[in-house]
């Protein structure tokens, strides 16, 4: 049964919070890449032509054209990140660590915690984040904010005016622009974020810290076995994960560890009451 006395007293007594948040994190924000709910009435060419029916399938999916591609993730990016509006569990949250030291690691990649307005420098967003945009080439050539190439687009497909020439261009060699996501070969993540990270980790290993894992699943290992090898490693350190079981933790790790075996909504709003 979820304890969410114990869960509370130990956010009370922590100073730093470690926010991991994945697809249950996403879904909470509106966003559900496996959802076939929505995306046929939405995006009907693109589901006939490519045989698509979910924005996860969308985003694995080369399009015929690069301008066509463009022209898809504008409309993505423009619905869950340009018109975002941090839901009541993202300002539960907000709300819940407002007086701690903070990292958020996440495999969401649709710029929600930056927008909800929690500090950019304390952000790692380990699957990339779709407001960025990478070569694609293969060789890494940085990072670029894409919102003036989204707002292009929006306006070119308003206009019944896509065109090649507005796909945009790496400076670097020329070779056109992708969103900054994990989508094929090309990715890099974010090495300055994933530094901060490692930095924020290391000193914080004395400190009584609090991770709290929100709505992680297999698709994001990175952000689950080894976060759970910190709190086994920091006598200080505890765990509460919203979507594991208790019986999901280490037997060492039982009188540091709470799995609420639920979602984010639930858990967050437990733990702000
Ligand atoms: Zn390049």
């Amino acid at each position: 049964m979820a304890d969410f006395t114990t869960a509370k007293k130990w956010l009370k007594n922590a100073n730093t919070v470690i926010i991991t948040a994945g697809n249950g994190m996403a879904q909470s924000e509106g966003l559900d890449i496996l959802s076939e709910e929505r995306f046929d009435d939405q995006f009907g060419k693109i589901a006939a032509k490519y045989d698509v029916h979910t924005i996860g399938d969308a985003l694995d999916k080369k399009f015929a054209t690069w301008s066509e591609q463009w022209a898809f993730w504008s409309e993505l990016v423009n619905e869950y990140s340009l018109q975002y509006e941090p839901s009541e569990v993202m300002l539960a949250l907000k709300n819940l660590i407002r007086d701690k030291k903070y990292f958020i690691a996440t495999s969401t990649f649709a710029h929600f915690f930056e927008n909800a307005g929690f500090n950019e420098n304390r952000i790692f967003n380990a699957f990339g984040d779709w407001t960025k945009m990478q070569c694609s080439s293969g060789i890494n050539h940085g990072q670029k904010d894409d919102r003036e190439v989204v707002e292009r687009f929006l306006q070119a497909i308003k206009n019944d005016n896509v065109t090649e020439d507005l796909v945009p261009k790496c400076e670097d060699c020329n070779s056109p622009m992708e969103l900054h996501m994990p989508l094929n070969a090309n990715f890099f993540p974010d090495t300055d974020a994933n530094a901060r990270f490692r930095w924020f980790l290391t000193g914080a290993e004395d400190k009584n810290v609090v991770i709290l894992e929100l709505g992680v699943d297999e698709t994001s290992p990175q952000l689950l076995d080894p976060m759970v090898k910190l709190v086994e490693q920091f006598p200080n350190w505890h765990y509460i994960a919203a979507d594991l079981a208790d019986e999901d933790m280490p037997v060492d790790l039982e009188k540091r560890a709470l799995g609420f075996d639920s979602n984010v909504h639930d858990v967050v709003l437990g733990l702000t009451k």
